[in-house]
């Protein structure tokens, strides 16, 4: 049947400015690095989609290489696109990257000029867009001059091929280096995508600074932990998880006793805040406001609809921050 957007879709979801730009995001935003290839139900992933957007969820992120196989995420992204969401196209903000591994030999991989521009535009044909509203340098290369990289993000804005350009993965000083070669160009550096969640913090040391100071917004990729911060490996390992079921990225060996017990430790306080461990996860990652969204990959839509509600609680009080700092660090 033909999709039609809920109509109260735009009540309950929340926005937030990214940094000093006119661009608004969705403080929960979605990623397809999972859950999208050809080897993932189809039907499934259109369901995500459509809950997300049904929830005020505005932004899609995809990369080249997501699938498993390389592009089949963006190749289902575009098949469903075309069925659900083309007549949504000016509600959405669809963002993708190079950086890793894509193609075979020298111009498949890293920062260079060439391998950007080929990739945005195998991308555009994948997802068939005209152009995305985000595009990101995956990650630095420390080989590729920065000025060649953000060159590459300068000339496609030109192009009308993107709308805006981030970084991902860039330390703070390569990061305000980005941004002053953009601004140069004439284009501004919109987003940075870090890696950030209660287990992984290294951006508090540095790059929060510079994002404040320059008004950079930010995406927060992998906020759960792929999962790990949630209830779900509390009882064992679930046959349906990720840890079990795909060991691409998350090896199921990561999940050592010392960390369920931190993950233990951490769901009694979000019971005690009424919220799931996933929702507190969220919030906390969202306390400070340099972080524009959160950015979630769900296996199904009901995880969708769990993490949306963490929105409903995102405060905490210096007792609460205290006992998770304690529980952080033991
Ligand atoms: P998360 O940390 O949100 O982990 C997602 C996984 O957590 C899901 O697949 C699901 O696992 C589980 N999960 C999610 N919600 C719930 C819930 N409510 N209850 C229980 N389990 C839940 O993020 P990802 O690691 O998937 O990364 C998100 C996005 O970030 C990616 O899709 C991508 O867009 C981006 N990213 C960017 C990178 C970069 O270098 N820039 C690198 C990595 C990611 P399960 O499958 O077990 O159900």
């Amino acid at each position: 049947p033909t999709y039609v957007a809920s109509e109260s879709r735009y009540e309950k979801m929340k926005y937030r400015r990214c940094g000093n730009s006119g661009l608004l995001l969705p403080m929960i935003s979605l990623g397809l690095w999972h859950n999208f290839g050809h080897t993932d139900d189809f039907n499934k992933a259109r369901q995500i989609l459509r809950t997300a957007f049904d929830y005020g969820i505005t932004h899609f992120d995809l990369a080249n290489n997501y699938g498993p196989p390389y592009g089949a995420a963006e190749d289902n992204f575009g098949r469903i696109f075309k069925k659900d969401f083309k007549a949504y196209r000016d509600e959405l903000i669809i963002s993708s990257k190079a950086g890793w591994d894509m193609w075979p030999g020298p111009y498949g991989n890293f920062g260079s000029r060439k391998y950007l521009i080929a990739s945005l535009d195998q991308s555009l044909k994948r997802m068939g867009l005209d152009y995305v509203d985000i595009f990101y340098h995956h990650r630095p290369d420390p080989d590729t001059p920065l000025e060649e990289t953000m060159g590459a993000l300068h000339h496609m804005v030109q192009q009308g091929k993107a709308l805006y350009v981030g970084i991902s993965q860039y330390n703070a000083e390569d990061t305000a280096r980005a941004y002053d070669i953009l601004k140069e160009l004439g284009t501004p550096l919109l987003i940075h995508q870090p890696r950030y969640n209660m287990f992984d913090r290294w951006i508090e040391d540095g790059l929060l600074d510079v994002l404040g100071q320059k008004g950079i917004g930010s995406i927060a990729f992998s906020p759960l932990e792929q999962g790990i911060l949630t209830n779900k490996y509390l009882k064992g390992l679930p046959e349906d998880s990720r840890a079990v079921k795909d060991a691409r990225y998350l090896k199921s060996d990561q999940i050592t006793p010392e960390v369920l017990d931190k993950v233990a430790k951490l769901n009694a306080i979000a019971e005690s805040r009424n919220q799931s461990l996933a929702q507190m996860a969220l919030a906390w990652v969202l306390r400070d406001e340099k972080i524009t969204t959160v950015l979630v990959g769900v296996s199904r839509a009901s995880q969708l609809l769990d993490n949306i509600q963490a929105l409903d609680n995102v405060d905490f009080n210096a007792d609460e921050l205290q006992q998770i700092e304690t529980i952080l660090k033991a």
